[in-house]
C-alpha cells in the first residue's frame, strides 16, 4: 500500500487531497493546526501539529513516503493578504514551515515533495490591463509580486526546487490559480472571491443589493477543487518539476462573476461598488505549459463549479440563519 502525508489537511485543498488519496487506496497521514471544519477527515493518522516547529515536521515525516503534498501555508483571501496587516505574519509563518518541510524530508531520504506555489508570484507589471494579462510560467522575471504572500511563495519554490539541483531531490511546484469548491472558507475575512460572491448572493434579497469591492471590472479565473486536485496529482507523478501553472483559462470580470452566481440562485440583484481590497487588474491562468508538459488541461466550466459551490455556501447560510 502506498503511504503519503499531507500538510495543510485541515484546511480546503488538503482536506479534499485526502480524501483523493483514500479513494485512490493509499495509507494517508495528514498534519495540521487543526482538523477540517466542514467535514471529518479521512485520514488514516491526523497529527493536529504546528509544521513551524521542525520537531513536530521530523516527527510526522518518520519515514519514507511515496508522495508528500506541502499544502499547508498562512493565508487567505484579498481581505487577508492585501490589505497589509498580517505580512509579517504570513512570509515569518508560511516560509518556516517550507524550511522545515523540504529539510526534513531531505534528511529522511523522502524523494519527492508536491509543493503549491501560487499566481500571487507573478509580476504586477504584467497584470496592469484586465483584458489581457501575461501570466506564462517564463514571465515570472525580473520579479514583482505585489504582495509579500506572492514574494513568500517564489521564495519557497525556488527553494525546493533548490533542493532538486543540489541534493536530487525530485520535488513539483504548482502555481495555483483561485481554487474553488464545497467546504472551503466562505466567511470570517480569510475567504476568496468565489465563496464570498456566493454568500452575499445567498444571503441577499431578491431585487436587493450585493457590495463588490472594486468597480467589478477586475478580472480572474477560478478553478474547481476536483480539476486542481487531478492537475496535482499528474504533475506529482509526472517527470516534469514545475514550476507549472495549475488554474483555469476561462477568465470573468468580479461582475460577470456576480451575474453567473446570481443567475444560479435565480435573484436579480443591484451591484453596489465600494473601497476594498482588490489586488491585480487582471489575472487568467496560461496553460500552454502544462498542456505540453502533462498532456492535460483542466476543463470544467466555471459555471458548473459554481453551481455545486453555490448550493454547498447556501446551505451554510440557511443553518447560520437558524
Ligand atoms: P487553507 O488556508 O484552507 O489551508 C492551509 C492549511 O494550512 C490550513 O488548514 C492551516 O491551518 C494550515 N496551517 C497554517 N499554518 C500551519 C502551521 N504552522 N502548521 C500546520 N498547519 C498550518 O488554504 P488552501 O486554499 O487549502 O491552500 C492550500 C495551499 O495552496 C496553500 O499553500 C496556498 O497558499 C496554496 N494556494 C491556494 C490557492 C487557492 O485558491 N485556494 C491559490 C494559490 C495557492
Amino acid at each position: 500500500m502506498k503511504a503519503a502525508l499531507v500538510c495543510g489537511a485541515g484546511g480546503f485543498i488538503g482536506s479534499h487531497m485526502v480524501k483523493r488519496l483514500k479513494a485512490e487506496g493509499h495509507w494517508v497521514r495528514g498534519v495540521d493546526l487543526k482538523f477540517p471544519e466542514f467535514s471529518e477527515t479521512q485520514a488514516d493518522d491526523f497529527v493536529i501539529g504546528d509544521l513551524r516547529d521542525r520537531s513536530v515536521v521530523d516527527r510526522v515525516i518518520d519515514r519514507r513516503f511515496d508522495e508528500i503534498y506541502q499544502l499547508a501555508a498562512d493565508m487567505g483571501g484579498a481581505g487577508y493578504i492585501f490589505t497589509g496587516e498580517h505580512d509579517a505574519e504570513i512570509m515569518h509563518n508560511s516560509a518556516t514551515i517550507n524550511l522545515n518541510v523540504s529539510d526534513s524530508a531531505y534528511k529522511r531520504n523522502n524523494a519527492k515533495v508536491f509543493y503549491s506555489s501560487s499566481a500571487c508570484m507573478y509580476p504586477a507589471y504584467n497584470q496592469e490591463d484586465p483584458g489581457n494579462p501575461n501570466l506564462a510560467e517564463s514571465s515570472a522575471y525580473p520579479a514583482a509580486p505585489d504582495s509579500e504572500y506572492g514574494w513568500e511563495k517564489l521564495f519557497s519554490e525556488r527553494l525546493f526546487l533548490a533542493y532538486n539541483r543540489n541534493f536530487g531531490m525530485s520535488n513539483r511546484v504548482a502555481r495555483y490559480h483561485n481554487i474553488f469548491g464545497p467546504q472551503g472558507t466562505w466567511t470570517g475575512g480569510k475567504e476568496k472571491a468565489p465563496a464570498a460572491v456566493c454568500r452575499k448572493v445567498a444571503q441577499a434579497n431578491n431585487n436587493g443589493e450585493i457590495e463588490i469591492w472594486g468597480d467589478g471590472h477586475q478580472t480572474r479565473s477560478f478553478l474547481y477543487i476536483d480539476e486542481c486536485l487531478e492537475g496535482t496529482i499528474r504533475l506529482t507523478r509526472s517527470t516534469f518539476e514545475g514550476p507549472v501553472n495549475i488554474g483555469s483559462d476561462e477568465m470573468v470580470t468580479i461582475n460577470q462573476l456576480v451575474d453567473i452566481v446570481s443567475d444560479i440562485a435565480g435573484k436579480t440583484l443591484h451591484k453596489h461598488h465600494i473601497p476594498g481590497p482588490q489586488g491585480v487588474r487582471g489575472r487568467n491562468s496560461d496553460n500552454r505549459l502544462i498542456e505540453a508538459t502533462l498532456g492535460w488541461r483542466p476543463s470544467a466550466s466555471l459555471r458548473s463549479g459554481l453551481e455545486t459551490t453555490y448550493a454547498w455556501i447556501e446551505q451554510q447560510v440557511l443553518r447560520n440563519a437558524n
